[in-house]
């Protein structure tokens, strides 16, 4: 079996082209408020964020006869546009030779705990009309002579739930949903960034009124920020994931997300303990993630120290050539870091050692051009000699070439096209690589419907805490499908969103925008490189892979007073445009005190090594082995059975990060719909359960 595509064919679906953006309307008035001469635009719901959970949900609203507007950071950033790997993948019910079931594949979702169970369910059976809705829309999803879609396996999946249009996806799926929007006239505002939300009322009653973003256009000498403010009474946050937290990181350069804009505003945030962290190219050069095909080629890993010399540390940790070459491989599909595979000589291993080089100051890299050298007193590597699984995969897939660079050409030639795209030939110079944050499982929590808990305010995609500790590869992106329509259905029934709001929200525009000025101070000793330098190093370093009580502890005393520091100081800035990054800053400080405060109170109470991190402990159950002796270091707490049932909920209350816990929400597997009793609901809207909202 040989692939040979067509290089133009390589070429479209690496290099996708974005649609060019409608005039933006013009602001309906502009007012003098808090000093500043603002531009007022009214929308029926404004989407906050233009990834593809965003775009989709703006989609659904149109459709639906609704009156919504998309502001964004930037129309093409952000992870759906700019993120991918090898093959990246969208999760959905098997649409192969098999179907699927709803109800299994609902369980395979949440399996890592900590996950609503109505939630999983809502994923899993929305999943086959999201699949189709994209290819309606033109989404090139590989399909097998007869409409079959083509399947593979991938993270968490033992069924094979994956499917790909290659290494950009995410990105093909945005490219639609943004024709779409186009072809339907949502008016779209680029380069506008929401720095505050506006609520009204008090209790259970206070509501979203409006945003404040800050606009490049809008900028005069009346407004030299170029702030503006969006009146609407419904808001989706689609802003994605907070990248810019950690330093280490697989990001696209500038993901801010909303985790702080949430908090400031007195949204509840959920699951901010779990995220994901594996092998990629870090945002300093082409931020890509190596799994799949990358390294189920079997390149030769090793590192460089500042001498120049060359480590192969890997058989350190590995018995022999066959368990290294063969736990090597596995990172193309068990990606994601995960404590337990540290065990029993596991393919998270790899992530440990990768990590340990690079805190030791060693670069490591990724040679194409080698296979990986022997352990001592093994034999050599060779393909006839790797696990049963490792070699049966090789084998189906004709990878029997010589060198890691022929089987990767031969399995998917996209791999190498891709970092050629970059300026980087990975078939004649090794890659250097390290373990990465990709991913936050956790957000602003809310319902099966998108809903947070405060009244008008939606989330979805990643800036909503819809996963729980495990996610198999691919179901984000389908989350963002699901709860974008599932968002857009509720607002439509809603008819909150038919028409712009014509209230006057005068006062509390003028209050937003006098709060948000005072804390921008020219004169601050706080720049937005001294709190990214702090905040990332912090992340990286206290709150990666491998974390433990005393060093999660000092990192949250240290959060806390970087955030007292920011309240008494502000944030400087220079230019105008350096004012929005001062904000988006002062929100990722608050927002790493969060994840901080929820890690601390996880690990205080008994927790243990779940996801993305291990949690260590010299009483510990759990002791990682290698081939040099017991990794005594990273002996690790194992997870406790309680807290797969539960979540941790954080909110701000004042100055103070407040942290409780809630039991997952549940799903009566035996119960099942009847038609003719259950269509009253649907057709006289209840199934919406609007009155939670009056
Ligand atoms: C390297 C990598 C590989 C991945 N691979 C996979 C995979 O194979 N399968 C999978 O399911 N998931 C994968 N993910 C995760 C997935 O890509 C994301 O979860 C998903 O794309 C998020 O989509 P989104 O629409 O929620 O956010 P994004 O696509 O990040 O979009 C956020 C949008 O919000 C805008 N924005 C941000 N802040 C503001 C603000 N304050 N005001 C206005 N606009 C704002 C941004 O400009 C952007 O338009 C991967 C992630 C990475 C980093």
């Amino acid at each position: 079996m040989t692939i040979d595509v067509p290089q133009e064919i390589l070429d479209a679906l690496t290099d996708v082209d974005m649609p060019r953006l409608p005039a933006e309307p013009g602001p309906s008035d502009v007012v003098g408020l808090a000093g500043v001469k603002v531009p007022i635009y009214r929308a029926g719901c404004v989407v906050v964020g233009s990834g593809a959970a965003g775009l989709r949900a703006a989609v659904e609203m149109k459709r639906r006869g609704d009156h919504v507007v998309i502001i964004s950071q930037s129309a093409w950033g952000g992870t759906s546009a700019c993120s991918g790997s090898d093959k990246q993948t969208l999760h959905t019910a098997n649409t192969a030779d098999q179907g699927d079931n709803y109800k299994a594949m609902a369980r395979a979702i949440r399996s890592g705990g900590a996950m609503d169970e109505d939630t999983a369910y809502v994923e899993a059976v929305g999943s086959s009309r999201m699949m189709a809705s994209l290819q309606f829309l033109g989404l090139p999803l590989p399909q097998d002579p007869l409409g079959g879609t083509l399947r593979y396996q991938t993270d968490h999946d033992e069924v094979g739930r994956a499917t790909s249009c290659g290494p950009r996806t995410s990105r093909l799926m945005v490219k639609v949903l943004a024709e779409e929007t186009i072809r339907l006239g949502v008016p779209f505002y680029n380069q506008t960034t929401a720095v505050k939300i506006l609520t009204g009322g008090d209790g259970a009653d206070r509501h979203v009124v409006g945003i404040v973003a800050m606009r490049a256009s809008d900028r005069t000498e009346e407004n030299p920020l170029g702030i503006a403010l969006f009146v609407s009474g419904v808001i989706v946050l689609a802003a994605g994931g907070p990248g810019e937290l950690y330093r280490d990181s697989v990001y696209p350069n500038g993901c801010f997300g909303s985790l702080g804009l949430a908090l400031e505003a007195g949204v509840e945030l959920v699951n901010l303990t779990e995220s994901q962290f594996g092998i990629g190219t870090r945002r300093e050069g082409f931020p890509w993630n190596l799994s799949g095909t990358y390294v189920q080629a079997i390149p030769h890993i090793y590192s460089l120290d500042t001498e120049g010399a060359e480590h192969h540390f890997l058989a350190e940790y590995y018995r022999s050539a066959q368990e290294l070459a063969s736990n090597i491989f596995r990172k193309g599909y068990q990606w994601p870091f995960h404590a337990t595979r540290m065990l029993d000589f596991g393919s998270s291993l790899v992530d440990l050692a990768i990590s340990r080089e690079t805190a030791a100051g060693r670069r490591v890299f990724m040679d194409f051009n080698r296979n990986p050298p022997s352990v001592p007193g093994d034999l050599p590597f060779s393909l006839e000699r790797l696990d049963e699984d490792v070699r049966a995969y090789l084998g189906k897939a004709g990878a029997d070439q010589d060198m890691p660079i022929d089987r990767l050409k031969h399995m998917n030639p996209l791999a190498i096209e891709l970092y050629r795209r970059y300026k980087i030939d990975i078939a004649e110079e090794p890659l250097e690589f390290a373990v990465n944050n990709q991913h936050m499982n956790g957000g602003i929590m809310v319902d099966t419907w998108g809903r947070s808990n405060l009244g008008g305010c939606y989330a979805v995609g990643e800036a909503a805490g819809t996963h729980g500790v495990t996610r198999p590869g691919g179901a984000a992106l389908n989350a963002g499908q699901v709860f974008g329509t599932r968002a857009a259905e509720h607002i439509s029934a809603s008819l909150r969103a038919k028409r712009h709001p014509t209230g006057d929200i005068t006062d509390i525009a003028e209050a937003g925008i006098a709060d948000l000025l005072a804390a921008l101070r020219k004169e601050s000793p706080l720049t937005v490189k001294s709190i990214r330098l702090a905040v990332q190093a912090r992340m990286s370093e206290k709150a990666g892979i491998i974390c433990d009580q005393e060093s999660v502890g000092g990192a949250l005393i240290e959060a806390r007073k970087l955030n007292a520091e920011i309240r008494a100081d502000g944030i400087a800035y220079g230019r105008a445009a350096e004012a929005v990054r001062s904000v988006q800053w002062r929100h990722m400080a608050l927002a790493s005190e969060a994840v901080l405060s929820a890690l601390d109170f996880f690990i205080r109470n008994g927790g243990g090594s779940r996801g993305a991190r291990a949690i260590c402990d010299a009483e510990g159950e759990s002791l990682p082995l290698a081939r040099s002796g017991p990794l005594q270091d990273y002996r690790f707490r194992k997870e406790r059975d309680a807290h797969r049932e539960e979540q941790i909920i954080a909110r701000l209350d004042g100055d103070e990060i407040r942290l409780s816990t809630r039991a997952n929400r549940t799903l009566d597997e035996s119960a099942r719909s009847f038609f003719e009793r259950d269509w009253p609901a649907w057709l006289t809207g209840r199934i919406y359960d609007l009155g939670a909202d009056e």
